[in-house]
């Protein structure tokens, strides 16, 4: 247990990271000889564990204590890949004390009656609880990595070990020492050479698990991203009909549900054509980043995903070789011997571009695709909110998550759209927060014999306004998306 005094997200990660960096200024010697012991990527493995501990010691131990929940409600929450990894998990009924605080929270933030949202203090930055913890681990496990590559013998047994994914090479260039930078691509390059070679047809699905935890780190991490199964694949015929009936069917947050659902529609499209589709008529749609890649290792056949793998690769392995370029360019000028006297000046700035280069995020269409479907939804629901019919569905539905409500507040022309937003975010924190109170008057002892009605999942509901979380339908889920055509995707389930 930590003491009462103000916890920072450092010290809560030292915590939940098992004391495996107690200092990262000065990591224990014992740390660094062993941090490059085991298999597999060090960052991934340390951060899997950190989640698991993070969630017990949030909701087991310190779930009450006033300054996590003063925290909790400032940042508004979890993200919407935290509260759906609690959500599958069922471990909402415990957020139920976090939340109504967070409810309370909001209605005063509210009440303060702000006409922008920077006034509601939800801002990009301002990074989800969990998140948090997480980049302070990597950042831990990182510094005591770097320790290790000034030790000669560990510095030879990188390149044999491979201790990072794709995904954390890159973000650990950042703190590499500068001596190991062109080590770092290299060693990831090879990582990705012998992937790419196991998954080229034909592929097992064990070669394929393997290639894509190198590429993209270890699923736990990115699970709950993938869009629910069950999605409604809307016909295209009238989006302002099809809005209306997501906020009307109370499914969550209606921006939130249709970056899910294009999400759906292109994997659902991806997943029916035929093996040997050739990759260059696909490559434009094909996902990059880790969230989506492993969204489609979920959702697609086989022969579809190894062709969705090896292009991943390709492009990985091109970014590589791209940063390994200039730099090899001015190894073979240095015997030069007019060039001697820039060389080390020559040096460091090929190191610094090839740092720079292999670091970039690869070009994700699927992630271009999200975005423009958020900016478009925002849009049109803004434009229906001078429909009194829409206003009247709003009322009754989940309503916007609070992060699209204050992008809502920042796009909406008229004051009086604004002062709508503000209004029904405002009635239905209330309700919610009644109803957590509710719940969590149920949880004591005096009351085991009243009957649990909805308030029982107000938790569910708490989600939603709060983290976009997005409710599918279950008994749906087991079906696979249908493999001939789109036609027959355009009706609502109900
Ligand atoms: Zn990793
Ligand atoms: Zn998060
Ligand atoms: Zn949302
Ligand atoms: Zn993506």
């Amino acid at each position: 247990m930590l003491s009462r005094s103000r916890l920072t997200a450092r010290e809560v990660a030292h915590h939940v990271a098992g004391g495996l960096f107690a200092r990262v200024s000065e990591p224990r010697d014992r740390d660094v000889v062993h941090i490059l012991d085991g298999e597999g990527c060090i960052a991934c493995e340390a951060m899997e564990k950190a989640e698991t501990r993070y969630f017990f010691w949030l909701l087991a131990e310190n779930q009450s204590d006033l300054e996590v929940m003063r925290d909790f409600a400032d940042r508004w929450g979890f993200c919407r890949r935290h509260a759906r990894y609690l959500a599958e998990r069922a471990e909402g009924p415990g957020l139920a004390h976090l939340y109504q605080f967070t409810c309370a929270h909001g209605l005063s933030r509210l009440e303060a009656a702000p006409t922008h949202a920077y006034r509601l203090g939800i801002v990009p930055g301002n990074t989800c609880p969990a998140c948090l913890v997480l980049r302070e681990v990597e950042q831990g496990i990182f510094g005591v990595l770097r320790r290790a590559l000034g030790r000669a013998d560990l510095r030879a047994r990188y390149p044999v070990r491979q201790p990072l994914c794709f995904l954390h090479a890159q973000h650990f260039l950042a703190y590499a020492p500068r001596e190991t930078i062109r080590t770092v691509i290299e060693v990831v390059d090879q990582l990705l050479v012998s992937n790419s070679l196991a998954t080229r047809a034909p592929a097992s699905e064990l070669d394929m698990d393997r290639a894509a935890t190198a590429l993209a780190g270890r699923m736990a991490l990115t699970a709950g991203t993938a869009p629910p199964r069950g999605l409604p694949i809307d016909d295209g015929v009238d989006p302002a009909r099809c809005l209306s009936e997501v906020v009307t069917a109370r499914r969550g947050c209606p921006v939130c549900y249709e970056m899910l659902r294009v999400e759906a529609e292109r994997l659902a499209w991806l997943a029916q054509l035929r093996a040997d589709v050739a990759v260059r008529t696909i490559e434009d749609l094909l996902p990059l980043c880790d969230t989506h890649l492993w969204a489609a290792m979920g959702a697609l056949p086989t022969s579809i995903r190894a062709v969705t793998l090896s292009h991943a690769l390709g492009a990985a392995r091109a970014q590589m070789a791209l940063a390994l370029r200039p730099e090899a360019a001015q190894a073979r000028r240095g015997h030069l011997r007019w060039l001697r006297a820039v060389q080390p000046v020559a040096r460091l700035e090929a190191l610094n571009f090839a740092r720079e280069i292999a670091a970039r995020s690869l070009y994700c269409p699927m992630r271009v695709r999200t975005q423009v479907a958020e900016r478009r939804s925002l849009e049109l629901l803004l434009t229906l909110t001078e429909r009194s019919a829409f206003r009247s569905h709003y009322e009754e539905g989940t309503g916007l998550c609070m992060r699209h409500l204050a992008v809502a507040l920042e796009q909406a022309a008229s004051p009086a759209a604004r002062q709508f937003l503000l209004s029904t975010q405002h009635a239905k924190l209330g309700l919610l927060n009644w109803e957590l109170q509710e719940a969590l008057r149920k949880q004591i002892w005096t009351s085991r014999f009243e009957h649990r009605g909805g308030d029982g999942e107000a938790w569910t509901r708490a989600l939603m306004l709060f983290a976009g979380v997005v409710s599918f339908d279950l008994s749906s889920s087991t079906e696979p998306p249908p493999q001939s055509s789109m036609a027959g995707l355009g009706s609502t389930p109900t």
